[in-house]
């Protein structure tokens, strides 16, 4: 469907860094085909500006996308130090108070929106500012970014479908005080990414939070898109989240309080040159350094449990997945989603998502006891038992509502 993404699908996050290693290495026919997985695409502001070709390659594939204005890094004064963000023609000249509807605000808001309009998306995301504090300053001031983005839509920049934003603190989570209800304009969807955020490192609690989050504003009617999920969007997937966005890197997580402190490397920088490679291993549902994927496939005792025999790993051997880990991400996520999509209610995808984790802690054992063999280090599968007392206490919830 043009213009808004395709049901359960994972959306491609995309920033400057891998901008550049997706135009390197997939080539448009590639990015059509990888299209069975991908549901669509969030590019950062600091990457379209650079007017990149992978935007015409999406338009002639009809991937729907959306631009990520970044506008959640316009609160403390990093950005004025990161020239990819302070460059972009919206910034505001001093940090913004998100608890004050300023002229600064409105102008950013005004701004970001016509950024977006020129750079021809499927749709808006609303450039809205951390929900740093629950503080009705800070609530009124989310509501009153809304209401303005939504107003210029249509009036002074193209219409097309607008996506609001949140960007709650852990505490804003916590209480879920009611954020998505205050908007009294009409979104077609919900982007929700937490201020810290680690699925594989966040505690139960945290993602308990999170998660029934995400299912009260989909409650609402509204069409979430959670933010830098990761392998965690399966989850999400199971009890409805119908979008996640992840980098290819597949290693996710989001810290404001790092971004804003440590400079970002620059694209170009040390992590330049595949070093930090990884690799997604379905049977683990992990992404696991390079290195590590490499011995895990070169022990004869685990070769065969975790061998993909999906697309062109069934030709290719047990290193097809090692040499092309991009084309094997994109093939095993399509599987995974497919094989979501083909379960009609939520019971049965639970069930589903369920098994691949409990398979997923049985092999993740398995890998364990043959590593301390080889005296080799283990390797933390912690956040698989994690995610599914997860999903067993928010499926809990959902199975309720839905009586
Ligand atoms: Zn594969």
């Amino acid at each position: 469907m043009f213009g808004a993404f395709q049901d359960l699908s994972f959306l491609l996050h995309v920033t400057q860094y891998e901008g550049r290693s997706i135009e390197k290495l997939i080539a448009p026919q590639e990015l059509g085909q990888a299209s069975a997985a991908l549901g669509g695409a969030v590019i950062e502001a600091s990457y379209v500006q650079t007017d990149p070709p992978l935007l015409a390659h999406l338009a002639e594939e009809r991937i729907p996308w959306m631009v990520d204005p970044q506008s959640v890094r316009f609160t403390s004064p990093g950005y004025l130090e990161v020239a990819r963000l302070s460059g972009l023609p919206y910034a505001p000249n001093a940090p913004l108070d998100p608890g004050r509807f300023s002229t600064s605000v409105e102008r950013m808001v005004r701004g970001a929106m016509e950024f977006q309009a020129q750079a021809e998306p499927s749709m808006y995301l609303v450039p809205a500012l951390p929900l740093s504090r629950a503080s009705a300053a800070v609530f009124r001031t989310f509501a009153r970014i809304h209401e303005l983005a939504a107003d210029v839509n249509g009036k002074e920049v193209p219409y097309r479908p607008i996506v609001a934003a949140a960007y709650p603190s852990a505490l804003v989570l916590r209480g879920r005080f009611s954020v998505f209800e205050r908007l009294d304009r009409t979104f077609a969807g919900a982007y929700v990414l937490p201020l810290q955020f680690n699925p594989k490192r966040d505690s139960v609690e945290r993602l308990v939070a999170y998660g029934r989050f995400l299912e009260h504003a989909q409650g609402l009617g509204l069409r979430v898109v959670a933010g830098r999920a990761g392998v965690f969007g399966l989850v999400l997937a199971a009890f409805g989240i119908e979008n996640f966005d992840s980098g290819l890197g597949e290693r996710e997580s989001f810290s404001l309080t790092r971004l804003t402190k440590v400079r970002h490397p620059e694209p170009g920088g040390k992590r330049d040159g595949g070093r930090q490679r990884r690799v997604y291993v379905a049977q683990l549902r992990s992404t696991i350094a390079w290195d590590e994927a490499d011995a895990l496939l070169e022990t004869q005792a685990l070769r065969a449990q975790l061998t993909c025999d999906l697309g062109q790993c069934r030709f290719g051997g047990y290193r097809y997945a090692l040499e092309h880990p991009r084309d094997h991400f994109f093939h095993t996520r399509a599987a995974e989603l497919e094989a979501l999509r083909a379960r009609r209610t939520t019971d049965l995808r639970v069930q589903l998502v369920m098994q691949w984790l409990r398979t997923a802690i049985d092999t993740g054992r398995l890998v364990n006891r043959v590593r301390d063999e080889q005296k080799a280090m283990t390797l933390d599968f912690e956040h698989l038992e994690t995610w599914r007392a997860v999903l067993t206490r928010v499926a809990t919830v959902v199975a309720v509502r839905e009586r």
